[in-house]
């Protein structure tokens, strides 16, 4: 049965986020505007403002709903937490009022999953409660996110692991109480049985931030969120490498699937505001003794956009009841795969061209920084880029359905007519009146 009906209670709880969003996160956008300060637990303006939202969250029942009550979290699932995500993807302080901010979300769910009763204590109860902030420090420099280049190694000295080597991109590093680390521990082994995966908390001896890298919407290019890490033979105890060793690929994918569909949620959010900006825009502004929305060409981008977001909604979803039915044991383990690749493909394609066209009917406002579309608009590589680019997901999707897809033996195709009509006619010699 398909029904995309929501029951009364929860959409109670939505209509509920739908308000507290607007008024009271999207003012935060505006009151607090530099991009990672929702990460600076340090920064005492901006936390004074967002305890007493976050209390309230909490006194709603919606804090840190990417767990699931088997990981210790309230969640209610992944359809469920894909409807609030459209609603917290909004804005940008949304994720941090709502205690489901990345990459904590996903770092929280490996900690739940593979740490120690006392790591769980020590990092897990702080983050959730977001006490701390985290960082997943995996790309590298000279290689990117692909773990045949990685270089970073750690080895066993005694009691300790010792880890070396650089790490780029790991976002918020310069904020977090923790890293959590993929290195190589074993560089002769089969590439998905060679890295394993460490908690490194920041303030050890010889953990390094080369440079805080910014990237576009950022000032100033030393003073970013992106952090180029130096792990300078950093030591830390046998039990925080999480899982076992050379298990750092699994215990990465563990969060990676979250995290993308996570984004991708979020995105739709995102993707309906700057069509609801496109929408009014269009029934205000006059040109040639019409309003925009009465020239056929802006109806063709407000159609257009209207589609493209409900088809990535329903992809969205439909991936999220994927995930829910693999926790409910009704689908096989890695039966979302396919369908979290196309999310991360398609996300950053529908963003560019909703957010895109919504620029472009607003016109020189748009690309002006009175608006916040020229901004958003400059993201929409970051969100190819971020979690794997795109063209390793496009390039893994179609090998993945190209590997169960059977050669045929004969000279033409299986769709060919006149041999399909042969065989037709073959069975029913007399079908056609001869
Ligand atoms: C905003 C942002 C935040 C990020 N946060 C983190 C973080 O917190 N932690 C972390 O570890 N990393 C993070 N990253 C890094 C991200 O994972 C990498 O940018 C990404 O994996 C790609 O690596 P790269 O940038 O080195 O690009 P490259 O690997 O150099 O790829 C460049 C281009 O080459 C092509 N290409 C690469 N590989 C393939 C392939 N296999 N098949 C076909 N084409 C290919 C694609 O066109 C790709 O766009 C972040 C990135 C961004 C933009």
């Amino acid at each position: 049965m398909i029904d995309f009906s929501v029951e009364p209670e929860f959409q109670a709880k939505l209509d509920w986020m739908n308000t507290f969003v607007r008024e009271e996160c999207e003012t935060m956008d505006l009151l607090f505007p530099e991009m990672g300060l929702a990460y600076d637990t340090s920064h005492e303006p901006s936390r004074r403002h967002l305890k007493p939202l976050q209390e309230q969250v909490k006194v709603q029942g919606l804090w840190a709903c990417h767990l699931g009550p088997n990981l210790g979290g309230p969640g209610y699932g992944q359809v469920k937490l894909g409807l609030m995500n459209e609603i917290i993807g909004r804005s940008n302080w949304a994720p941090t009022v709502f205690g489901t901010a990345a990459p904590d979300t996903g770092n929280a769910e490996i900690l739940a999953l593979f740490g120690t009763p006392e790591q769980k204590k020590k990092y897990l109860e702080p983050l959730m409660a977001q006490e701390i902030v985290s960082c997943f420090s995996m790309t590298e420099p000279q290689g990117g996110a692909d773990p045949g280049e990685f270089k970073c190694r750690a080895w066993r000295e005694g009691d300790e692991w010792v880890i070396e080597g650089e790490k780029w991109f790991s976002s918020n590093a310069r904020y977090a109480a923790f890293c959590l680390v993929i290195a190589v521990t074993d560089p002769d082994a089969p590439l998905t049985e060679r890295m394993s995966m460490f908690i490194v908390p920041t303030e050890t001896p010889g953990f390094e931030i080369l440079r805080n890298v910014a990237i576009v919407g950022e000032c100033d290019p030393d003073d970013g969120a992106q952090c180029y890490v130096r792990y300078n033979k950093v030591r830390v105890p046998l039990d925080y490498m999480l899982g076992n060793p050379g298990e750092g690929f699994k215990v990465a994918q563990a969060r990676l699937g979250g995290g993308r569909i996570h984004h991708a949620m979020r995105t739709v959010g995102k993707c309906q505001r700057a069509l609801d900006m496109m929408l009014e825009r269009a029934v205000s502004r006059r040109t040639r003794g019409r309003k925009l929305g009465d020239h056929q060409f802006v109806q063709g981008k407000i159609a257009d956009s209207i589609i493209q977001l409900e088809q990535f909604r329903l992809l969205v979803l439909k991936t999220a009841w994927i995930i829910d039915e693999i926790e409910a044991g009704r689908m096989p383990h890695g039966a979302s795969r396919n369908h979290i690749g196309m999310c991360k493909v398609a996300m950053a394609q529908v963003y560019h061209d909703v957010v895109g066209r919504a620029l472009e009917i607003h016109g020189s406002l748009g690309i002006s920084l009175d608006m916040p579309l020229a901004g958003w608009y400059a993201g929409h590589m970051s969100l190819a880029f971020a979690d794997g680019p795109t063209d390793v997901h496009r390039s893994q999707l179609a090998r993945a359905y190209l590997k169960t897809t059977k050669p045929v033996e004969t000279l033409f195709p299986r769709e060919h007519i006149p041999t399909r009509l042969f065989e037709a006619e073959r069975r029913y010699p007399n079908a056609r009146g001869k």
